[in-house]
Parts: C-alpha cells; structure tokens; sequence
C-alpha cells in the first residue's frame, strides 16, 4: 500500500492523508480546510488529486482543518461514504453550515458578483461551497461506534479508538491484509488530553507497523497547573469582583464553549458570584450545545451522571442565553459585572468583534483567551504585553487587562504525546510519519522520539508518498 500526506504537513491546519491498497482501492483520512491557502489564488487546488478515484473517506473529528473541504471533495466527484462517528457527524454538518454561510457573504460581497452568475459559479467550482455542497457531503455520512471494528470489505477494517480532544473525536486504526501479511496502520487525528472537563480520556492504541501523529505541541508542555475550576474562579473573582469590572472570553462555539459552561455550572456560579450574569453569545455555539446534551452518552463518567440529575447540564443560574444581534449589541449597556462568552475563539469574525471593540479600552475590562489563535489573527494579536491591536482595518489602544491561559487546551502536550507514542512497542513500530504541527515543533519531537529509541521518525513533506 502507499501513504500520500496531503496536508497538514509542516503546518497545523489542512489534514489530508490518502491511503492506496495494492488493488487501487484509495481511502482519504480527513479532508481539512487549509487555513495558510489563499482561495483567491490562481493556483489554488484543495484537492490535490482525483476526487472521484477516492472509494472511502474517513473523518477523525468535526473540527473544520479535517472536514472542511469535504464538501469540495463531494462537489468533485467522490461518490462514496464517509465514516465517522455519531457526534462527530452533527458537529460537522453545524460546522460546515456556518462556514457556508460565511462563504455566502464572502460571495455576495463581491461587487463584481451581481453581474455575473458565471463567477459565483467559478468562485464555488474553486472551493467556496454553499450550503446545497454542505447537503451534499452530509448526505454522505455513516456513523460507527468507538471500539467496534469495521469490516470494509475484506482484508480491509477499521476502528475508531477515543481520542478526548473534541466530542466524538476518533482515532483510526486500519488493519489491511495485502498478499497473506497483515498491516496495521493508525492515524492519531487530534489527540486529547487526560481529565479533560467532559471528554473521555484517550485511549491507548493497539500495536500498529505505521503512526500518523498529531505534533501539535510536540515541542512544550503546558503550563498551567491549576485545574480549570480553579483558574476560571480566580479570574472571575479578580476581575468581578475585586474591580467590579467584566470579563470577556473569545471562545471557538463547538466544544471551548461547552467546556466554559460546564466548568461554570460544575463550581455552582450562582453560589460564588451571586447576581453576577453570565452572557453565552454565540448562536452556533447554543446549537453545538444541543449536540452535546442530545450525544450526552459520549461524555465522560463525571458529566454523564451531572446530565442524569440535572438534564441539560450547560445551563445554570445567572446563564444569559443571548439570541439576536440586537440582545448582543444592547450587553455594552449592561452595566454591573459580568462574563461575556462569544465568538469566534480567534476574532476574526463574529459577535466578539464588537464586545472588544467596546471594551478593549476598558481597564475595568479583562479579556482571557483560552484556545490557540493562529498567526495573523485579531486573537494572536492579544497577549499580556499589547498596547494595540489592530481590528476591521482600525489600530485600538488596548488599556484593559489581557491574560492566557492553557487550562483549557484541547491538544496533548509535549508529554501526553511522547506518553501516546511510548505504548508502542520501537521494534514494531516500523515508522511514525508526524503531521499536524510547526515544523520546529515536529523537530523537537521528533528528537525527544529518536532518543527514546523510535528510530524511523519522519517529518513529511505535502505530496510525499511512501510504499508501506
Ligand atoms: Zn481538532
């Protein structure tokens, strides 16, 4: 068989891994979207390869840097199915939907589109799908259980292995028979961590010949020490209570919110912080929670008996559930301490923009981010020491209070991912391929893997393919 890496080589974003059998039968691991690609490029391509060639695709988890261009991938010609599991289907169809709905306004804002039916047409024959390319995909989707192997057809099975990380969220463990010898070949997608608030830990992999692994923070270990109880009451405190200020939290909708929720209703907020509300305002995010409380039975044992006594176990006391832009808009009058939960985790778009923009010269304000902002985004502009940022074209002074933190990271760190590869035995494992992370983070763990004695680890370029 031949491994083709795709994407997410060198890079974070765009994970695409095409596995082809001896006979030709061709599997594609993920289909993310790029994030480092220019779609208004001449020579962009988000499918590398012959689309309607590809049997079989697999999806490791709904985050949109593995399932984003799966629609593209329908839009040209893949006929087959797309195996996953239940969750992860639901957060994918949301996920997809809403960044249809972005390319809509990408489209329409184009002047030049009034005039011309053909460009739409061109402009989503390039990879800006709408929301019939979103039906499409979905219609494709088969869900399968954690732990239950797959028959494909035979000599060729699959099963999903938890992966923490996202809810759903799967590893994929292939074992092909190719004349009479027997191969096991795992895909990490994202890797998880331990004790993760909601999410079941990973699980450790059976042995395999070839790994595809996750790099992400192959090159440090989280910081953090406190449990995300712990920091987020602290902060609170701080900001709402000691300077009766507010605080505000850009947070991604699916899964970061969710675990903000969680975290609040678990320290019994009402209790802690009296008549201080908390604002969820993010749209997306109230219908990832739906997914979340509807698949309840994938959480971990804590959440899973928290939803059995009490139901819908991300709503509590003092919770302000915001629906419209108006209800969004009118928060900036509020004018009693509170927490403001919004969207997008990174800035670039969505209700946060303005609850920022309001308060960013606020030093009665604090701004906390909790998840990875990438280069070039509002949110990477953020950091303890900004006097600025730059947002929607205007350079802001920045006089609130700015803090990190990575107690809610939803990615192993350096350790968790050394301790995943460790449970592989070095003389069997005939080669790790590290994809999913900077380069100078895959160096770096590459070198920690080759001094624990993994002697064939390799750092893939886009395109490269190997015959296992
Ligand atoms: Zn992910």
């Amino acid at each position: 068989m031949y491994l083709t890496i795709w994407g997410a080589a060198k890079q974070v974003t765009g994970s695409m891994h095409l596995l082809e059998l001896a006979d030709g039968y061709k599997i594609l691991i993920d289909c993310g979207a790029d994030f480092t690609a220019d779609a208004y490029k001449p020579d962009y391509n988000p499918i590398p390869f012959e689309a309607s060639e590809i049997n079989l695709a697999i999806l490791t988890h709904a985050h949109l840097d593995h399932s984003g261009n799966l629609p593209i991938l329908v839009q040209r010609g893949f006929q087959g199915q797309i195996l996953c599991t239940k969750p992860t289907a639901a957060l994918t169809g949301l996920l997809l939907s809403d960044y249809a709905s972005i390319n809509k306004s990408k489209i329409l804002s184009n002047p030049k589109v009034k005039k011309s039916a053909a460009l739409v047409n061109s402009m989503i024959a390039a990879g800006m799908y709408l929301e019939k390319q979103v039906d499409e995909a979905m219609g494709r989707f088969v869900a399968l259980a954690f732990n239950k192997t797959f028959e494909i057809r035979p000599g060729l099975s699959l099963t999903f292995y938890k992966a923490g990380h996202l809810l759903g969220a799967a590893m994929a463990v292939f074992e092909i028979v190719e004349n009479g010898i027997t191969k096991k070949i795992a895909f990490s997608g994202d890797l998880g961590r331990k004790n993760y608030p909601l999410l079941e830990d990973p699980e450790p992999l059976p042995q395999v010949d070839y790994l595809v692994c996750e790099s992400t923070y192959g090159n440090r270990a989280h910081e953090s020490n406190a449990t995300p109880e712990e920091e987020i009451e602290k902060i609170i405190t701080e900001t709402c209570v000691e300077k009766a200020g507010r605080l505000i939290i850009p947070a991604f909708s699916i899964g970061r919110t969710q675990t903000l929720l969680y975290i609040l209703n678990k320290i019994n907020f009402k209790s802690k912080f009296g008549k201080i509300k908390v604002f969820a305002d993010s749209p997306l995010a109230r219908e990832g929670t739906k997914v979340y409380n509807t698949h309840h039975e994938y959480l971990n044992v804590e959440a899973r008996s928290m939803y059995h006594n009490q139901g819908n176990i991300f709503d509590f006391d003092n919770l302000v559930d915001v629906f419209n832009f108006k209800e969004s808009k009118a928060i900036s009058n509020y004018s009693q301490p509170c927490v403001i939960v919004s969207s997008s985790g990174m800035i670039t778009g969505g209700r946060i923009q303005h609850h920022i923009q309001r308060n960013i010269n606020n030093p009665y304000c604090t701004i906390l981010t909790i998840g990875y902002s990438a280069e070039g985004t509002p949110g990477a502009q953020l950091s303890p020491n900004s006097h600025s940022i730059r947002l929607n074209g205007k350079d802001i002074p920045v006089a609130a209070k700015i803090v990190k933190t990575d107690v809610f990271s939803g990615h192993a760190d350096k350790n968790d991912l050394i301790h995943f590869v460790s449970n592989q035995n070095k003389t069997s494992l005939k080669q790790i391929f590290l994809v999913h992370g900077e380069e100078e983070s895959m160096n770096s763990f590459q070198a920690s893997l080759q001094e624990l004695g993994y002697a064939n680890v390799t750092i893939p370029e886009k395109g490269q393919r190997w015959e296992l």
